[in-house]
């Protein structure tokens, strides 16, 4: 080796006299660095070129969802019921609501569920960091776009809050949330990519980000930090 990669990225230490790992920002540091970072990072990275995930929808994250909504819609029609028909039929307009809520309730569901678990299914994406870029794959392995690490900020938060992967149902989850600015017009919509929705993998992302210093928004997250 030779120039800068003689000396750590993060505490600027020899690397001839220690050991050291290629981290996905494709510069190199002391494994010292990376273990006090994080245990898991380092483990994680001893053994994987790529730092890559996943983003999957399970079928458990998708029937609480589903369950969520459901709930909601179902009350509202319901209490809904109740108020035009319980001055004519008084408790019999709950008896009666909750039948007609719950057939049509099945009904609704029946159609529209296979079609969100499907769409669900196609927006899975797989993450992928090496040499310093982000590159997002969709379900069918292809590269649907590519974006410079040094670029993105990134910030704790819940994957409902994800631009991307996005589907019909808020699937809720602690997750790392890349935030990118996508050039609409002449506004700046920042795109924000879910990461670390595996609870191992998110220490591995956010052990690595705050490594390889990408800058890192408040958790209100609202405003684009420069
Ligand atoms: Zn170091």
């Amino acid at each position: 080796m030779a120039g800068k990669e003689t000396l750590c990225a993060s505490c600027s230490s020899d690397l001839g006299s220690t050991e050291y790992l290629r981290l996905w920002d494709g510069k190199t540091y002391c494994k010292e660095c990376v273990g006090r970072t994080s245990a898991r990072l380092l483990a994680y990275a001893e053994s994987h070129d790529v730092l890559s995930e996943r983003v999957t929808m399970t079928a458990r994250a998708f029937v609480v969802a589903a369950a969520r909504v459901f709930a909601l819609i179902c009350l509202f029609f319901l209490s809904l019921f109740v108020h035009v028909f319980y001055a004519e039929m008084g408790w019999l307009a709950v008896v009666y609501g909750v039948a007609v809520v719950a057939v049509l309730c099945a009904i609704v569901a029946a159609i529209q569920l296979p079609m969100y678990w499907r769409l669900g299914r196609i927006s899975e994406a797989t993450i992928e960091v090496k040499d310093g870029i982000v590159i997002v794959r969709t379900y069918a392995n292809n590269i649907r776009f590519t974006m410079n690490l040094a670029e993105l900020r990134w910030r704790c938060g819940n994957r409902r809050e994800a631009t991307l992967p996005r589907v019909g149902l808020a699937i809720s989850g602690a997750a790392v949330l890349l935030v990118y600015p996508v050039r609409i017009a002449c506004f700046r919509v920042p795109l924000r990519l879910a990461c670390g929705v595996n609870d191992d993998l998110r220490e591995v992302w956010q052990g690595f980000l705050t490594l390889a210093r990408v800058r890192q928004l408040g958790n209100a997250g609202a405003t684009w930090a420069n």
